[in-house]
């Protein structure tokens, strides 16, 4: 590559407690891996971060590329909306020099910001999570905070007494956006126990006290969260925009593993 008289190709002008990229390839370069170290600290996959909303079919089936019925692209179509306009409250946020949080919260419309993807397997809910996740940090070169977890990582790793769990739980309570994604019917009652119980609700209530946003998917409805008492998510899905991506998912905790 040339030399850049702007950057020294370093790749970065201006001072040095703001990054500024240069517009030159050096700073293309250092933008690129700088995000990605930003994308890892937030624990994203690496698999879904080369992910693109592009991605996100409407109207085909992500693995089998089979057309979809009518009915079932309204509904994505709808979620891809959802996820477009939270993108752009996010950049508005920032504009405004907001905290992104209070400005997001006066939203009556997403009640307290959080949103709750639902449908069955490829139905592109993670797709569409991270999607979120990713654009968080990219609108607010991280000042936001993102972490991304599964529900059955985050079980693990809270379910002994010991280990690095109170890291884990401070994490997820002070981030800006968190996912938790796939939840599912764990073969763990955490619920019967009761220091899992406590930990996993230090986070959420923490969240929902604060207006925090959080994302959730899951292949269970919101009802069946709603039938299944004492569900630690329930009161947070309550405070959700629900987005369901296909018919394809359970009504009810007991049903078991099939649709
Ligand atoms: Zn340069």
């Amino acid at each position: 590559m040339d030399w850049c008289s702007k950057c020294h190709n370093s790749g970065r002008t201006g001072s040095d407690s703001v990054i500024q990229y240069c517009d030159c390839l050096y700073g293309k370069k250092l933008r690129g891996v700088n995000y990605r170290l930003l994308f890892h600290k937030a624990n994203l996959p690496d698999s879904l971060v080369n992910l693109k909303l592009e991605d996100f079919w409407v109207d085909k089936n992500y693995k089998s590329g089979d057309i979809l019925p009518t009915p079932q692209i309204q509904l994505k179509k709808y979620a891809k909306q959802t996820v477009l306009q939270y993108e752009k409250q996010i950049a508005n946020a920032m504009q405004k020099k907001d905290v992104f949080l209070s400005s997001l919260t006066d939203t009556q419309k997403y009640r307290g910001n959080n949103l709750f993807f639902y449908g069955g397997d490829d139905s592109g809910k993670t797709m569409l999570a991270v999607h979120v996740l990713k654009m968080a940090i990219y609108k607010t070169e991280n000042n936001l905070g993102a972490y991304y977890i599964m529900w059955d990582d985050f079980l693990s790793e809270l379910i002994p007494f010991g280990g690095d769990w109170e890291l884990l739980v401070d994490r997820c309570k002070s981030c800006g956006i968190l996912c938790i994604d796939s939840i599912n019917n764990t073969d763990v009652a955490y619920n019967k126990y009761a220091h899992v119980y406590s930990r996993i609700n230090m986070v959420l209530k923490n969240r929902v006290l604060k207006k925090k946003p959080t994302i959730l998917t899951s292949s269970y409805s919101p009802k069946a969260f709603l039938q299944d008492s004492g569900n630690i998510f329930t009161a947070l899905i309550k405070k959700s925009l629900c987005v369901k991506l296909d018919n394809n998912y359970h009504l009810d905790f007991n049903q078991g593993g099939s649709y």
